[in-house]
């Protein structure tokens, strides 16, 4: 079942979701050719920290970092290291925080440095335009699956793929809650939305074919073509007048 929130409760996603959006904004500042991406875990642990929230995947199913960093290939779940980011990388950085009980969930994408290929800002610019033509789909009476095929149709008729693993979901006093929302399906099927269901939605885009692997630290995705892959993610709260960001 979809739990279907009060504005107090939407108020506290929101809080969540506008503590997210600045420690997001600090992490852009910091992607820089040189840096490491356990070196932007740190930065986020500390932000987390001076903030007084609670990283949402830290420990989650045993996951061991505060934030996922997957760089080029990696498509979700990539587990900071000392890996030195390039100049011409992709980035993906997915952050979710607890406060008051209530979680907030967002990712973003970014390529580092000066040198980025046309066809890596194509893939970025596609995907984050899912993203709003999947956000612009969640009003009252609309299906579920209406987000997921906006999502698709966009995605698919500019050239790329979307990932069928890993879905974007309910969020609120859990991390994942109902309903699953796929990047993929047929219009108008589904469960119906209504008034006060919040959703991350979360569209992962691949430059290539949309097959992806499992690395053997049983977390990190990556494309089986090695392409690039892209991710965006905002928490989104379905108001009478429309839908509203939570997390920006
Ligand atoms: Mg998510």
């Amino acid at each position: 079942m979809i739990k279907i929130k009060t504005k107090e409760e939407i108020d506290k996603i929101a809080q969540a979701g506008k503590i997210l959006a600045k420690i997001s904004n600090t992490l852009k500042k910091s992607i820089k050719p040189g840096i490491t991406t356990g070196e932007l875990d740190q930065l986020a642990q500390n932000e987390f920290q001076r903030f007084d929230v609670v990283s949402a995947f830290k420990g989650y199913r045993g996951f061991p970092a505060h934030i996922c960093c997957s760089v080029n290939e990696e498509v979700v779940h990539g587990i900071p290291n000392g890996r030195k980011l390039q100049d011409g990388d992709l980035l993906s950085i997915d952050l979710g925080i607890k406060l008051d009980g209530y979680y907030a969930d967002a990712a973003f994408t970014q390529a580092v440095g000066n040198k980025i290929k046309p066809n890596i800002k194509k893939l970025i610019n596609v995907t984050r335009q899912a993203l709003s033509k999947g956000i612009n789909q969640a009003r009252i009476n609309k299906r579920i699956s209406d987000i997921s095929s906006a999502i698709q149709g966009y995605v698919e008729s500019s050239g790329f793929s979307v990932v069928r693993e890993f879905v974007g979901h309910g969020i609120g006093r859990e991390l994942h809650e109902e309903p699953q929302i796929p990047n993929f399906g047929k219009p108008n099927t589904g469960e119906l939305i209504t008034e006060g269901m919040v959703f991350a939605i979360e569209p992962m885009v691949n430059m290539g074919s949309w097959q992806v692997d499992i690395l053997e630290n049983g977390w990190t995705a990556v494309t089986k073509d090695k392409m690039p892959s892209c991710h965006f993610e905002h928490t989104v709260a379905v108001l009478k007048d429309g839908p509203v960001i939570l997390t920006q």
